[in-house]
């Protein structure tokens, strides 16, 4: 079978949105932006045994894949709307391209989204995925825009992902409904795109949580040129992980542990009562967890108001030993 051949019977198909006018096919996609709109565009590469498990499932890793990229654009508060994706594999297997395909498209539609390129190669498994998104011209959410003062949120809760990769790679049996949600959160962590678009409201900073709090936080805290003070009992953890997981554990878990994809944003004082009720009344959960302060105070993590030290090893860096 030929590339063209597994693009033409796996990855081509009608597109839905009206704002594509070519896409797989031509050397080229072409889109459409309306005037005042501009492009927030990203990429993630996933490589079989560095960003997943080779025993990952085709549908699990066509959705993994799309969630990370969906959530670096649901952290800049962009509207998904294109994805491009160069595909390497082994070799042609019918049976992982039809369900891989079939969980992709799943994710596209759920979130509007149309696949209009890509590429395919025979090599070791790895994916690499762009996705574009729409911003309005006047609005999104930058690393460099936190300022001292700020209240600090956080979505949903941390740590889940983490934890279920440790049930994973530790080979535990998966009993019972605490395992089971702990994986599923790895396995299937959920982009915050509906978060990303009503904080345009409120919010100028976020980032998504992929390589743990501490160390995404510090990358706001660098761009933005402030302090933090974080209060870790106000974090956000699950009751399956804290069934499961002794509370320094899973507080380990939620400063350290990557790929829970929530966000980390901030809001101005004034702007904070009106995004909890619009939040709330939109069934989204967040949580204040701390305040952005000078930048003379570094950050500072408090238990019960007492400061305690900050985890040296922070999130995971792809080059270190
Ligand atoms: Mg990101």
């Amino acid at each position: 079978m030929t590339e063209f051949e597994v693009i033409a019977q796996y990855f081509k198909r009608n597109n839905k949105r009206t704002d594509v006018d070519l896409a797989v096919g031509d050397d080229c996609a072409v889109t459409m932006l309306k005037p005042n709109q501009r492009l927030a565009i990203t990429t993630d590469t996933l490589v079989s045994g560095t960003h997943f498990l080779p025993s990952i499932s085709a549908a699990d890793l066509a959705y993994k894949t799309l969630a990370v990229n969906l959530s670096d654009l649901a952290s800049m508060g962009a509207t998904p709307a294109w994805v491009s994706l160069a595909l390497t594999l082994p070799k042609v297997d019918h049976q992982w391209l039809a369900e891989f395909s079939q969980s992709l498209f799943a994710v596209l539609d759920r979130y509007h989204v149309d696949l209009i390129g890509g590429d395919t190669t025979s090599g070791p498994l790895s994916l690499t995925l762009t996705a574009q998104g729409i911003l309005p011209k006047d609005q999104g959410l930058f690393r460099h825009q936190a300022q001292v003062g700020d209240w600090i949120f956080v979505s949903g809760s941390l740590g889940n992902s983490a934890a279920g990769l440790s049930l994973l790679l530790n080979n535990c049996k998966i009993l019972d409904e605490s395992d089971r949600y702990l994986l599923q959160r790895h396995l299937r962590p959920t982009p915050r795109i509906e978060l990303g678009l009503t904080l345009r409201a409120f919010s100028r900073c976020a980032i998504d949580i992929s390589d743990g709090l501490l160390a995404d936080l510090g990358h706001i805290l660098t761009r933005s040129q402030v302090g933090a003070e974080i209060e870790l009992d106000n974090l956000p953890l699950s009751s399956h992980l804290i069934a499961k997981f002794s509370e320094s554990e899973a507080i380990n878990f939620a400063l350290t542990g990557g790929e829970d994809y929530e966000l980390c944003f901030t809001v101005a004082d004034n702007k904070r009562s009106e995004m909890e009720q619009i939040l709330r009344s939109q069934g989204i959960k967040v949580t204040c967890i701390g305040r952005v302060t000078p930048a003379s105070n570094g950050l500072i993590l408090l238990k019960q108001g007492e400061p305690v030290p900050v985890p040296t090893q922070v999130g995971f860096d792809h080059f270190s030993e």
